[in-house]
């Protein structure tokens, strides 16, 4: 089975290690990675998603953070802190560092970010999950989220990662826009892996600054709908909340309910000019299955809450399970 993974960085890698522990050695599984919240900072090329899933499948993360190294220490951090340096606000760590320290000197070379991201996992590989998928960034060309904002008064356009990390996502979004996307190209054998796909997976991932971002790529929109395979999505909302993240915030910002069927919404019916043919909501919005049924959606309720390796695991079952009654009509 050939399984495309549309990936945001917690959520989408989470879900992952369910889908590696679901299927097995012999199913190819291409993650695609958002590469909008990606930044300059200190010279340096850093891409959160994509170094999410890195380590979350490389067993590199720090699982209680959701982001960043094991035994991570943070000299570096306070050092520039020390030096009053205007974006220590960033989370870098000393072990973190080293992989934007490697990224950037490739980049520079000339090396693009698909081969930059397979020699930064070739690291990790040698029996981690990371073994067992191809992992790619959405393109190779910049693209950067920025949400306009209202600080002190003032409206001002702030890179994603600053209105998350450093505003903690408490200022209010009037837009949010993905610069360069227009102008970007899906990366070299994306649009390939979702043509040859047997199942096409959107993820628990944030519908605003994860997921929208790969589907806006020139062509990743288009191929989806054109592909034979079933898409099939996982709410990241439950029960009128966006858990674990600051999704809700961008939601709101938006003008968007918080509501499974709300994101549904949003990525559309493949019938009706969309890109999904099924959506997996929580349990507790029994409610919505009507709803998105009757908008052509195929839907079921199940519990979408990944506690732990074993509801992560059922959770990736019950996604293909909808996915092959798709397919079978
Ligand atoms: P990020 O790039 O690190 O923000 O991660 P993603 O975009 O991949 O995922 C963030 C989203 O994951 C959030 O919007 C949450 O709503 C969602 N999420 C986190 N934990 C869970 C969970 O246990 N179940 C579901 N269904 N969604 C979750
Ligand atoms: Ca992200």
């Amino acid at each position: 089975m050939r399984i495309v993974v549309l990936s945001g960085g917690f959520g989408g890698s989470r879900f992952i290690t369910g889908l590696l522990d679901e299927t097995s050695p012999d199913d190819e599984v291409t993650v695609v990675a958002n590469t909008a919240d990606d930044l300059w900072i200190f010279g340096l090329r850093v891409c959160p998603d994509l170094d999410t899933v890195m380590y979350t499948l490389g067993d590199g993360i720090d699982c209680h953070r959701g982001w960043g190294r094991t035994d991570e220490t943070w000299n570096a951090k306070e050092e520039l802190a020390a030096y009053g340096a205007d974006d220590s606000w960033f989370g870098l760590g000393d072990r973190d560092l080293a992989t934007h320290l490697v990224r950037t000197e490739m980049l520079r070379s000339g090396t693009g970010l698909t081969e930059v991201t397979r020699r930064l996992c070739r690291r990790w590989g040698r029996g981690t999950l990371l073994d067992r998928v191809h992992l790619a960034p959405m393109s190779e060309n910049e693209v950067e989220t920025w949400i306009s904002t209202t600080i002190d008064g003032r409206d001002v356009d702030i890179h994603f990662q600053e209105f998350w990390i450093k505003h903690r996502a408490a200022v209010p979004v009037h837009a949010v826009r993905q610069r360069g996307i227009e102008a970007a190209e899906p990366a070299p054998g994306v649009l390939d892996a979702i043509e040859a796909a047997d199942v096409i997976i959107l993820p628990p991932s944030n519908p605003i600054v994860s997921v929208g971002p790969i589907l806006d790529v020139p062509g990743i929109r288009a191929a989806l709908r054109a592909s034979p395979a079933p898409v099939v999505g996982v709410s990241p909302v439950i029960n009128g909340r966006a858990v674990r993240g600051m999704a809700d915030q961008l939601l709101a910002g938006l003008g968007i309910e918080n509501s499974s069927t709300a994101v549904a919404a949003l990525h559309g019916a493949r019938a009706n000019g969309g890109v999904l043919d099924g959506w997996l909501v929580d349990e507790s919005d029994t409610h919505c299955v009507a709803e998105l049924e009757s908008a052509a959606i195929r839907a079921r309720a199940i519990p979408l809450w990944m506690r732990d390796q074993e509801t992560t695991r059922q959770l990736a079952e019950d996604t293909l399970a909808l996915a092959e009654a798709i397919a079978h009509g």
